[in-house]
């Protein structure tokens, strides 16, 4: 499967999380996305009574390492059972489908979460996400220029980043490379910058200083720490490595988050 996610088709997707239904409880629902011809599929997993984790990939359709290492992370029991998840297994169907970033009317998605939402998977999203609350949220993303891994930890001001350290060290101690976020490297729109600490493998963002520079085309992250998660997480894998030592990454770093959700990690890397 890993070998081959450059040829795979979103309805292989939908056809390997529904062959995890029986090994789960994984519980499986189609989300419509008005004035489209297509829908989002949602998986929730755990019990609903627990603290509420949302991850989510392939918001760019030509990212596809994170909607396999989503898929892999639960078909291997890896997500914490003290939490209860809200999974988008691939948030940009006909995006996955052509190889391209955007969605099939040309929309950058993960530019399209302001004001309700400006596509027809925004809209999905948001509707299907109202009044969720949840413990972090985590989104899987590929980076096209980066030789290592890095992460942006976006949350309102007076946020300590105390996750992008443990994260960073899990995949150092993993043997994997972390991006060094030197200024030239471009981390979102311009400008932001004056709302970004950035260290080795990490950027941690303010974001209400960073919202503005957006222009109202905002990413997923920023709209669900306003009102609906007290930290969103952003992980980029280096698309110039290979497919398998991408999707690991994803791994390590989700399992890692979920580790310091749970309070652990924070003495190992104090
Ligand atoms: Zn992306």
């Amino acid at each position: 499967m890993i070998r081959d996610i450059f040829l795979t088709r979103h309805e292989d997707v939908g056809s390997a999380w529904r062959s995890l239904r029986g090994q789960t409880d994984l519980r499986l629902r189609e989300i419509a996305c008005v004035g489209a011809p297509r829908t989002l599929l949602l998986a929730e997993l755990g019990d609903p009574r627990l603290p509420v984790v949302s991850i989510s990939a392939g918001v760019h359709g030509d990212e596809p390492a994170g909607v396999w290492a989503l898929l892999s992370l639960v078909r291997d029991g890896l997500l914490d059972p003290r939490y209860s998840y809200r999974l988008w297994p691939c948030l940009n169907p006909t995006g996955f489908d052509a190889g391209t970033r955007e969605n099939a009317e040309g929309t950058d998605v993960n530019r399209s979460f302001g004001r309700g939402g400006n596509s027809p998977e925004a809209k999905a999203i948001l509707t299907a996400n109202r009044d969720r609350m949840f413990e972090l949220s985590i989104d899987l993303h590929e980076d096209h220029e980066a030789t290592g891994f890095y992460l942006y930890e976006t949350a309102p001001p007076a946020w300590r980043g105390s996750y992008a350290r443990p994260i960073t060290a899990a995949l150092s101690a993993a043997g994997f490379a972390l991006q060094d976020l030197t200024p030239d490297f471009e981390l979102g729109p311009p400008g932001a910058e004056v709302a970004q600490v950035r260290s080795h493998g990490a950027v941690v963002v303010d974001a209400t200083r960073e919202a503005p520079f957006f222009g109202g085309a905002l990413p997923l992250g920023l709209v669900l720490v306003r009102r609906a998660a007290p930290c969103a997480l952003t992980f980029e894998a280096p698309r110039t490595r290979a497919p398998d030592e991408r999707i690991a990454m994803l791994r390590v770093a989700v399992v890692e988050a979920l580790r310091r959700l749970g309070g652990e990690g924070s003495e190992r890397y104090a």
